[in-house]
């Protein structure tokens, strides 16, 4: 497909990137099991050489994901982290990150635990007051990190005003956009430079894939980045991007379900006496539901609530849910259902996780596509 722009999102994420086989006319893009390619004549090939640099089965899958981000160009690589390792290896000591306070447990182990000893230096700041995000950058500010709904206290940071105040500053601005994926929320449509995505969430959607994706349509990181994908070498095999496409053309229809289910389960337990407090972007007491509103299609699937009571109160309706599985990740067809202090956010010292609002009466959903009857009488039993 050539001219994407007049299309569809569901019909570029089932088309996108992708043409019949040339050799067999075979309608889905075959898994090129192969680390190597045959040259007519040395250096005379067919674009393809070895498969850390390219590998057919990529190349459709990345073309997917661009034309879904609105972007000149995807990059794949084997986690969500991998996207990260890259893109910390474009900067150098002394080089400084501005970063949202409440980011995903690894982000901040790879940022503090592996990148900081390297020189590169971070500062966690709460980027939904834009005058502490404008005092967090320094001379040195390179980058801009952000992840909005943020995890897992589902903050909503104003993409639009953030990536301008980075582009003020002479630094790029990167986004994570797992959790809203391109069906609801186009971080480079509102200035951002950079989009990553732990496809492993609802990009994939299906729980059986590990893996990152970037997306850009800035020639020049780009360039860099793709010299990096190839010279680190954290690239995805053909059969994962081959999965990972299959999950991409259901991804329109599968976000609108886990968001119908979303404000349901959200509404179910606003309204429940044992709960205390629920944050979902999609409802009227969210504190930033306006900017939700005006940046985003949807609100997505993931829900936090805060359950009345502490520790025993949370363990006690996480042991007794039967549809929800007990488990960290998100993102998938089936609902999860976790506690973020000691499950996901376990890498957070205790006292940042204080400061953040993670207590341990704190819960989080993802709420899959199942049917939302079913959802909301799990909850309501493992809550009497
Ligand atoms: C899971 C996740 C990551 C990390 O991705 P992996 O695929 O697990 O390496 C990064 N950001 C967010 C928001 C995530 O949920």
């Amino acid at each position: 497909m050539k001219d994407n722009t007049k299309l569809g999102f569901g019909t570029l994420a089932i088309h996108a990137g992708q043409s019949p086989d040339p050799v067999s006319g075979a309608v889905m893009t075959p898994i090129y099991q192969t680390s190597t390619y045959a040259q007519a004549s040395p250096g005379e090939h067919k674009g393809y050489e070895y498969s850390r640099t390219d590998n057919p089965t990529r190349t459709a899958y990345q073309g997917c994901v661009a034309a879904l981000e609105s972007a000149k160009y995807a990059l794949a690589f084997s986690s969500g982290l991998a996207t990260m390792d890259a893109i910390m290896h474009t900067l150098r000591p002394g080089d400084h990150v501005v970063c949202c306070d409440d980011v995903y447990g690894g982000t901040f182990r790879i940022f503090d635990k592996v990148f900081k000893p390297f020189g590169i230096q971070f500062t966690f700041a709460d980027l939904s007051d834009l005058k502490s995000a404008g005092a967090a950058f320094t001379p040195k500010t390179k980058l801009l990190w952000l992840e909005t709904p943020t995890n897992p206290m589902l903050k909503v940071l104003d993409i639009q005003a953030l990536a301008n105040l980075a582009r003020s500053k002479n630094a790029l601005s990167v986004v994570d956009n797992t959790f809203m994926s391109p069906y609801f929320q186009q971080p480079l449509k509102l200035g951002a430079d950079i989009v990553i995505h732990s496809i492993t969430k609802y990009m994939n959607g299906h729980s059986d894939v590990v893996g990152g994706v970037i997306a850009t349509s800035n020639d020049e990181v780009y360039k860099e980045l793709k010299f990096l994908q190839n010279s680190i070498g954290a690239v995805p095999g053909p059969f994962d991007c081959f999965l990972v496409m299959r999950g991409l053309k259901t991804l329109h229809v599968r976000m609108e379900r886990h968001a119908s289910n979303a404000m349901a389960i959200a509404k179910y337990l606003e309204k429940h006496p044992k709960i205390e407090r629920v944050i979902y972007p999609g409802l009227e007491s969210h504190p930033q539901h306006a900017v939700a509103r005006k940046q985003m299609s949807g609100f997505g699937g993931m829900i936090t609530f805060f359950i009345k009571g502490g520790l025993p109160e949370a363990r006690s309706f996480l042991e007794k849910v039967r549809i929800f599985a007990l488990a960290e990740s998100l993102g998938g067809v089936e609902s999860l259902i976790e506690h973020p202090a000691i499950m996901t956010h376990a890498s957070v010292p205790a006292e940042t996780r204080k400061t953040l609002g993670i207590h341990d009466n704190l819960v989080r959903i993802s709420a899959g596509i199942e049917d939302v009857k079913d959802l909301l009488a799990d909850l309501d039993q493992a809550l009497q």
